[in-house]
């Protein structure tokens, strides 16, 4: 059954669209468990009904056509029940509905399983049998399996309007959600862009001059040809010959009519040279997929794998001329850093991005550029997307496809009370970040760009709480060298004159690679990252800690910061290493000083060990993203589960309490440097707490003086002994959100003044 199961599921994934997926499904599913009639109904959430989208053995004309009430028929018994329901005698169920287009009183068994996507029924896949008995546990089970398979597909498709035919039609009334990233509000044109040849996500484009782009393909494919040419040569006798014949198949494959003549035709037919060669390459890997020879099916790696390089060559091209218009809306999967840097900042509207959350590096970015973002909308059609008006609520995640007039309208009239409100923030950049009580917050920036220091200064921060080196290392192709550090960490020092500015060391590992220093693991986040790495490697870390403290010398602002501690042994051997750093250069004749070192609180060995890391380090500073990961067992960057990683959980509240309980009996100061330093609710609970110092994105700052402008330690202290008391993080957001309306200061978590 697995085999059969594994086909079907191979072959619908192979599918163009989604009416094709639901016919493969039917006609699979039919034929694997022998039945009279195989059908999927799916959920159309605009007009609250269920649609028949795909029948094999009811009459086909009712596709599209059949559709029931949400309570009625057996398919809404099936969704009520969110179960399994195999009955005989269906007609002589109260609820059963009489379709005379169906033809479906003939059938005396019935057996339907609900699609169930992130605890919502997307629809009802139902078997029917002209004989009176009950379907058997194994095809109950199998319907099961199949429809939790492939619930996740259908849900997608469902969300990007294939049910109800949206495509072109506004989402006004049920916006895509996805996860709030930066705040504001982004109204523009969506520019869909790929991940560096992702076949599967290229989008359908128009395209006029078909023999520049029949050029532009011959040109990939001859240089593919090439690559693999001397791949062959430089491969020489090294692999055998089995290997060797999958370039020699390429090499045919290139040569065949098949592929690249086939590609041809859909671009005489009108479109671009990408979206022709997704289409084609699909329909090679359907082909293949269906095949059910194992041999057969392997080749369909080979064919996305060969899509993919013919892919790479053409985007080299093509990037050479990306048009970006006015507000541009940049829509990936994945987007990163560079993609964004792409874009001139005039033109930058603001970012959709299907994967991440809140915490991931994507959005942290954009907050520092002051860009709206919304995160983790894995419905978003992407291939559908291109070119579309859209609205991006950064404090909602709620993403609106071609916005009726209106909601243009309601949205421009946020965006300008938010500019309104911009402008009043502004005022208060050179007020000090003081409480009405009188105690005063230290506040900084978070950096990692050399482009995000002039934002960072504009902003009114006091220094750098946090500067992550891993950005210099991840825009080369190798590590740096100490003298390239030096210049990069010096410039930083010195655009914060007299200001502290606390360097992280090389925290990568996780989320954040290194693509000439891969590292391959099962669980990456639980694995090799920050200060394990550079504990090992001593090399590394020691040209690091050099050049920090060289760039140091006659300064004296530099603060070090060591990331991802987990056990105190990492602290002293670090200790060990930054004053072996510090003599040598001092022996060098340097004029170095020793900087002061602080420890992120970022893992739970790390607050229950608050006490002993305090008497070895200057400072702490909780990097509140990963501590909340570790902390509730949520990966900051997994659409599925965002929806349980809230830095306002009361376990990562008591968390951080009891760190800046065991600081404060040491006198040792404490700082928050997670994305939770610039959540204007958090601030409150923070500042109750007795936080000194925060650091967050430039973007974030003024908002987060205005909060501690606005309220007495006295008044922070009873919202957070409330807050203690409560047992989820909705009700504590719930109640802080509540506590800034009242303060007048709602506009700082959601749209609108
Ligand atoms: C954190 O984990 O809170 C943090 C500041 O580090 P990063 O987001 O870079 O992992
Ligand atoms: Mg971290």
């Amino acid at each position: 059954m697995l085999a059969v199961l594994r086909s079907i599921v191979q072959e619908v994934s192979s599918a163009g669209n989604l009416e094709q997926a639901l016919t493969i499904i039917v006609r699979r599913v039919k034929e694997a468990m022998d039945v009279d009639v195989c059908s999927i109904y799916l959920i159309d959430e605009q007009a609250e009904q269920f649609v028949l989208m795909a029948t094999d053995g009811l009459n086909s004309d009712a596709v599209g056509v059949v559709r029931l009430g949400l309570n009625e028929g057996l398919v809404s018994v099936v969704a009520e029940r969110e179960e399994p329901v195999n009955i005989r005698a269906p007609n002589n169920h109260p609820r059963f509905y009489e379709c005379p287009i169906t033809g479906e009183e003939e059938y005396n068994s019935f057996l339907g399983v609900p699609i169930i996507h992130h605890r919502n029924v997307v629809g009802v896949l139902v078997l029917q049998q002209h004989t009176e008995a009950p379907f058997d546990e194994d095809s109950v089970t199998f319907l099961v399996t199949i429809a939790a398979q492939l619930a996740g597909a259908i849900a997608h498709a469902g969300a990007s309007g294939e049910i109800d035919g949206l495509k072109d039609k506004p989402t006004d009334s049920h916006p895509l959600k996805g996860l709030p990233g930066a705040p504001g509000i982004a109204i523009g044109t969506a520019v869909v862009i790929h991940p560096y040849a992702d076949i599967n996500t290229i989008p359908d484009q128009e395209v006029e001059d078909i023999e520049a782009e029949t050029t532009l393909l011959n040109h990939a494919v001859e240089a593919v040809r090439r690559d693999i040419q001397e791949m062959v040569e430089r491969l020489g006798d090294n692999i055998p010959g089995g290997d060797m014949a999958l370039f020699e198949a390429y090499q045919l494959m290139l040569e065949s009519e098949g592929l690249t003549g086939a590609v041809i035709e859909r671009i005489k037919a009108g479109n671009w040279a990408p979206g022709a060669l997704r289409e084609t390459i699909q329909e090679h890997i359907r082909a293949f997929d269906a095949m059910d020879d194992p041999y057969l099916r392997e080749r369909a790696e080979d064919v996305r794998d060969l899509g993919r390089r013919i892919l790479r060559h053409l985007q080299h091209e093509v990037e050479e001329t990306p048009v970006y218009p006015r507000g541009t809306v940049l829509v990936g999967e994945d987007i990163s850093a560079s993609m964004l840097a792409e874009v001139p900042p005039k033109k930058l509207a603001g970012v959709i991005s299907l994967r991440g959350s809140r915490t991931s590096h994507m959005a942290i970015l954009a907050r520092g550029l002051g860009v709206p973002a919304v995160m983790g909308v894995d419905d978003l059609p992407i291939g559908r997307v291109n070119g579309l008006k859209v609205i991006a609520d950064g404090y909602s995640g709620r993403v609106y496809l071609n916005p009726k007039l209106t909601t243009r309208r309601e949205f421009r009239r946020l965006q300008r009370e938010e500019e309104a409100m911009s402008a009043e923030l502004q005022s208060l950049r050179k007020k000090p970040a003081e409480t009405t009580d009188g105690v005063r917050i230290q506040l900084l920036a978070n950096t990692g760009l050399l482009s995000d220091f002039s934002p960072s200064k504009k902003s009114g921060a006091e220094g750098v709480g946090l500067y992550r080196t891993e950005f210099p290392f991840m825009v080369r192709d190798r590590f740096p060298g100490e003298e390239e550090q030096h210049e990069v960490y010096r410039q930083v020092l010195e655009s914060f004159k007299k200001q502290p500015v606390t360097m992280r060391t090389l925290d990568v590992g996780g989320d954040k690679a290194l693509s000439y220093f891969p590292i391959e693991e099962d669980n990456p986040f639980l694995g090799w990252r920050g200060i394990r790495i550079t504990l090992d490697h001593p090399e590394i870390f020691l040209v690091q800690l050099r050049a920090m403290m060289k760039a140091n010398a006659g300064l004296g602002n530099l603060q070090l910061l060591l990331p991802m501690v987990s056990d105190v042994s990492e602290v002293d051997y670090a200790m060990t290493l930054i004053h072996r750093a510090y003599t040598e250069l001092y022996d060098e004749g340097v004029k170095v000083t020793l900087p002061k070192v602080g420890v992120m609180i970022e893992v739970p060995s790390a607050v229950y060990q608050a006490e002993e890391l305090v008497r070895r380090v200057d400072f702490l500073s909780i990097g509140s993203n990963d501590l909340t990961q570790y902390l509730l067992a949520v990966d900051r960057n997994n659409p599925r589960v965002a929806g349980l990683y809230d830095s306002l959980h009361p376990a990562v509240i008591r968390a951080l309490k009891q760190v800046m309980d065991a600081a404060r009996q040491h006198r040792c100061p404490v700082s928050v440097c997670g994305e939770m330093a610039g959540d204007p609710a958090a601030a409150i609970l923070l500042l109750g707490m007795g936080i000194n110092s925060l650091s967050m994105s430039a973007s974030s700052l003024l908002r987060i003086k205005w909060v501690i402008r606005s309220f007495s330690r006295r008044r922070a202290k009873a919202v957070l002994k409330r807050a203690l008391l409560m047992e989820n993080a909705r009700e504590v957001r719930e109640h802080l959100n509540q506590v800034l309306e009242k303060s007048g200061l709602g506009g700082l978590v959601r749209a609108g003044k």
